[in-house]
């Protein structure tokens, strides 16, 4: 792009997205310096200097220094320097959004919020697909942006932003944006809640008064923002979105089960309606939706028994939307609930409300003593500790109509090394099941 050259950069961390970064850059003729931990670069990167350590570069006569959202902003000592020598710390949607005005005329659609981001973007694009939209998915979702061919005019760049995105994005005036919800998560990586939310509400404030805007407004903190954004925009360019809405596109969509799914499917048909699609189109594109691997999938049902993969539930926050999905059957509890692994809370409070519609707990991993403690007062709970154990203990209590899912409130690495690989350990134990007889862990 022309907006990069004969510019200076300062790209940190050659991973998938800064070594898209750093070729984008150097192609567009900007002149392009490059750090990474490893001192050896994946690829020769042909006209790029290197540096040995980010603290000893000179900054100044640098444009901006390019940094992966894996790396914490907060806590980064390069972050103090550059403050002081006045030089911007962006990442690559940043980048993507100053070569905007050089696309074909396109729109783009940002999606945030704490749980949802995957189902709401992977299902904006799928329904933009649907009607014969050319769509991307970026951002957390997807290929590096900057690395593919510029879409068709007439387009759709549909992001998903985290707020570490956000926090390395200055410009980016999304033509729709989406705040799902605010929860504590990630709390880390910022001085408290209230910088957590205002990061995620940054999204916003970069859109202009015509813009379009839609908020999930069940929680207090993203209902803040949506007052806050009603009050500068144009009539009905930032809205909640309500039971009204969800009732509109209420049905039992195969891939999007749950409540808070439902929840998901008003705000993606909220802006597909601000795009100028019908009702119509946007249930058929429901239909179609093939839902996301590791969020509450459908692995099978064998012997009557439905087994769900939520895999990606990694605090109480997102497992209690799944224990919702599935209330007692003529009075008998449904839910053989796998949960445990690396706690990111010291309790399940989230998951309380729910704890009805559970026929079983099978507890596995580091928090499962823990959670095995809150449980055991309340349902009939296995202290698993392996998954496979807890898959063959599930099944042989579990009977037709159940559903035997593993929803772990909790990260994975104490015992997967990301929870796909926990998600795709679920689907192999379970396939494993028909012809393997039983399988010791
Ligand atoms: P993200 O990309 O924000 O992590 P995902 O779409 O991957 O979100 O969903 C992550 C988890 O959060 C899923 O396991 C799901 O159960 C839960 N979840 C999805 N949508 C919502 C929502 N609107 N509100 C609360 N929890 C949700």
């Amino acid at each position: 792009a022309r907006a990069f050259s004969g510019k200076r950069y300062c790209v940190l961390g050659l991973a998938r997205s800064g070594m898209a970064v750093a070729e984008t850059l150097l192609a567009s003729g900007a002149d392009v310096t490059v750090w990474d931990r490893r001192s050896e670069p994946r690829e020769a990167l042909a006209g790029i200097a290197r540096i040995a350590d980010p603290l000893e570069i000179d900054l100044l006569g640098f444009d901006a220094i390019i940094l992966s959202p894996g790396v914490p902003l907060n806590t980064h000592p390069l972050t103090e320097k550059a403050k002081a020598a006045g030089v911007p710390i962006i990442g690559d949607i940043e980048l993507f959004a100053l070569a905007r005005p050089e696309l074909p005329p396109h729109k783009v659609v940002g999606i945030t919020g704490t749980n949802g981001k995957s189902t709401t973007t992977a299902l904006v694009h799928h329904l933009l697909s649907s009607v014969g939209v050319a769509a991307r998915m970026g951002g957390n979702i997807g290929l590096p942006i900057l690395a593919e061919e510029p879409l068709p005019e007439g387009g759709v760049y549909v992001l998903e932003l985290s707020s570490y995105q956000i926090d390395l994005t200055r410009s980016l005036a999304c033509d729709l944006a989406a705040l799902i919800n605010i929860t504590p998560d990630h709390l880390d990586r910022y001085d408290g809640f209230a910088s957590y939310a205002f990061a995620k509400g940054r999204l916003f404030t970069m859109q202009g008064a015509e813009n379009f805007a839609v908020f999930g407004c069940a929680d207090a903190p993203t209902k803040a923002v949506q007052q806050a954004e009603a009050a500068r925009r144009a009539p009905g360019r930032a809205v909640c979105i309500d039971a009204g809405k969800w009732a509109e596109y209420q049905s039992d969509w195969p891939s999007l089960q749950g409540p808070h799914n439902l929840q998901n499917v008003a705000i993606a048909a909220a802006m597909m309606e601000d795009m100028g699609f019908g009702r119509e189109q946007i249930l058929t594109g429901l239909a179609s939706f093939p839902g996301l691997p590791h969020r509450m999938e459908r692995v099978t049902v064998r012997d009557g028994v439905l087994y769900i993969n939520d895999s990606k539930a990694t605090n109480p926050a997102s497992t209690s939307p799944a224990l919702a999905a599935f209330p007692p059957e003529e009075g008998r509890k449904r839910i053989h609930w796998i949960c445990g692994g690396l706690a990111k809370e010291d309790n399940l409070d989230d998951c309380v409300p729910y704890f009805g519609n559970i026929a079983g707990a099978y507890t596995i991993g580091e928090a499962g003593a823990m959670f095995a403690d809150i449980l055991e007062p309340h349902m009939p709970v296995e202290r698993s500790e392996l998954l496979a154990q807890a898959v063959n203990q599930a099944r042989k209590r579990a009977a037709a109509g159940d559903v035997i899912m593993l929803s772990p409130a909790c990260a994975s690495f104490d015992q997967f090394r990301d929870f796909e690989v926990r998600g795709d350990t679920f689907r192999e134990l379970v396939a494993a099941l028909c012809c393997g007889g039983d399988r010791e862990a």
